[in-house]
């Protein structure tokens, strides 16, 4: 875990870089537009310039029809521009997504690479928003910010450029109230960058302290303390209210700060230029008054454009912050485990597989001590092992350890004498069945909940798990059978209904490894011995490690390994 400013400041410069790249063609169309822009506005000088020529007191004899081009240029550029205006927010778009799609995916893998302890740091309210609400937002640093920070310099350079060469006095003015932008940016940047760093914080302890209650609704209620939660969910609430109206505000001045230096140019090159229109009025050659009236008109319709690219920095200034927010969080999640010393490269004989734990430590917390200490024992194939001991013993640990979550920190775990990490995940994925204390039901319907464990299954083997897992028996009491919907939000399950579930899944992945994690830890004793009657035909065949303090483990006559403390305090049956 690294929140360092200097790792925050890293990650950044790698997205920065990343999405500069995928950016390469809305810069060059933002740019292409600019030029269009230049030629825009030179037809529309072109156009207003005689008109108002003939307005001023001139001394000179008007000369005669006004030419067509003007009109016909500024239609022709104006198409084209909005053509290239559009390909530049769809190639901008297409950045964004592609960078939320490649973020998103590396968040998840970094959740589910460390498993259930990830839940250990950070909390299960704060890793949703991060993975959904985070990334979402991070859509404009891509598809706003990275054009932008390029464009606010290469847009004004063309248009300063095209001035420069028509009207150099108005070039001046434009370059100096230019050049004040970027100070009053970096002094309002640095407070917005703030404000929404403070703004995520509010929102991400919001969000937590929401499902948090939510959760707990039944102990507020029933503690008598729902006002108190419901006073402190609203000062929360007002909290994020405050920053972000302070984000606003901030917004406000950086805009208004742009707004200034560009009426501070209009007005400039308005007052310069009209002295010196009135002054070319008293000479009679007209073209050179046309001419002076229609460079001053470009430089001054120019200066609205030259403060675009401006504004789109100061706003998407924002998104640049957003980022910085949410890339506090991203690297404070686990970071994903080293790779395996031996590149994982082995599958092993899935019929019979026989695993042995070879002198295993692990640790989680050197303060708290080893959680594991020097654990030995094998769990022959076919067989069940029986992990017993009182909690904290250690036996979720190995559990987690099998799961491939954790790695020991020194010995080795094997399957069929092969070392787990050199096994590939994939298989050693398929090899395995996994029924915890409260199996997780999925918001969708029974049908989807069973196959999650294997969506290809045919009509046949999905009923013949329903049997062999007796879910068949509750099946007729259920509002649609199959396709009703259960989870959170629908039908609500009975313990023991819900973890037959949990063995439907286990039948019909039908793997030779089943881990049996606490699996009646909430049942009552009834429905206990009912469901652990489905696990010992579950267990046929296979090599199961039940871990479980409930004494009704002997209706299960396989070894069993005793667990105080992390070491192994007695094997009995050969283990
Ligand atoms: P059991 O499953 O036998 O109750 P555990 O394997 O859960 O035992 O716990 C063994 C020790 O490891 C305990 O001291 C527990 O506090 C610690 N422990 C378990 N899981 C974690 C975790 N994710 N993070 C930190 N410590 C943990």
């Amino acid at each position: 875990m690294n929140e360092s400013k200097a790792a925050i400041r890293a990650w950044t410069r790698a997205q920065a870089r990343l999405g500069l790249r995928m950016a390469r063609p809305s810069i060059i169309l933002g740019v292409i537009s600019s030029l269009l822009a230049v030629a825009q506005i030179w037809c529309i000088a072109n156009i207003l310039g005689p008109a108002l020529t003939t307005l001023l007191p001139v001394s000179g004899v008007a000369s005669g029809n006004e030419p067509i081009w003007p009109f016909a240029g500024f239609a022709g550029f104006s198409m084209i521009r909005l053509a290239v205006n559009a390909a530049s927010e769809i190639s901008a778009a297409t950045a964004g997504r592609a960078a939320r799609r490649r973020l998103r995916g590396e968040v998840l893998s970094s959740i589910i690479g460390a498993g259930p302890a990830v839940l250990q740091q950070t909390h299960s309210g704060a890793l949703a928003a991060l993975a959904v609400d985070r990334i979402e937002a991070l859509d404009g640093y891509f598809s706003r910010w990275a054009p932008a920070s390029v464009l606010w310099v290469g847009a004004p350079a063309c248009l300063f450029l095209s001035v420069l060469w028509v009207q150099p006095r108005a070039a001046l003015i434009l370059g100096l109230c230019g050049a004040a932008v970027p100070v009053a940016q970096a002094v309002f940047g640095i407070g917005a960058a703030v404000a929404s760093r403070n703004q995520f914080l509010a929102m991400t302890r919001l969000q937590a302290r929401f499902l948090d209650r939510i959760r707990g609704i039944a102990t507020i209620v029933l503690s008598g303390r729902a006002d108190e939660e419901a006073s402190r969910l609203a000062t929360a609430a007002d909290d994020l209210r405050v920053r972000t109206m302070k984000i606003l505000r901030v917004a406000f001045l950086s805009s208004a700060s742009i707004d200034c230096a560009m009426i501070i140019a209009l007005i400039a090159i308005a007052l310069s230029d009209g002295k010196h229109a009135l002054a070319a009025a008293s000479d009679p050659d007209r073209q050179y008054l046309l001419k002076v009236v229609t460079d001053s008109l470009f430089a001054l319709l120019v200066v609205p454009e030259f403060f675009a690219p401006f504004r789109g920095l100061a706003l998407a200034y924002q998104d640049r912050a957003l980022a910085q927010g949410a890339a506090t969080e991203i690297l404070a999640l686990p970071e994903p485990q080293p790779e395996a010393e031996s590149h994982p490269v082995r599958t092993v004989e899935a019929h019979g597989v026989t695993i042995a734990f070879e002198d295993v430590c692990f640790t989680w917390d050197a303060s708290r001590g080893a959680a594991l200490d020097h654990v030995s024992f094998v769990a022959p194939a076919g067989e069940t092992t029986v992990l017993a001991g009182p909690s904290g013993a250690g036996k979720s640990t190995i559990m987690e350890l099998l799961l491939g979550f954790i790695r020991p920190d020194s010995g080795r775990i094997t399957f069929n004498g092969a070392d787990m990490q050199a096994i590939v995940p994939d298989a050693l994925a398929r090899m395995t069945s996994w029924i915890g204390q409260r199996p997780v039901l999925f918001a969708g319907t029974l049908r989807e909940n069973i196959m999650f464990a294997r969506p290809d299954a045919t009509e046949e083997e999905v009923s013949s798990a329903l049997r062999s897992s007796s879910v068949d028996r509750f099946l007729a009491d259920l509002p649609d059978g199959l396709e009703t919907v259960i989870g959170e939000g629908g039908f609500g399950l009975s313990g023991g209904q819900a973890q037959r579930i949990a063995i439907a899944r286990a039948y019909l992945k039908n793997a030779p490894i089943l881990l049996l994690d606490e699996p009646t830890a909430y049942l009552d004793p009834v429905t206990e011995a009912d469901v652990f009657e489905s696990l010992k035909r579950l267990a046929l065949k296979r090599t199961v490690i039940l871990a479980s303090h409930s004494t009704a483990v002997h209706m299960f006559n396989g070894r069993r390994v005793d667990l105080v403390h992390g070491r192994v305090a007695a094997r009995q049956g050969a283990a």
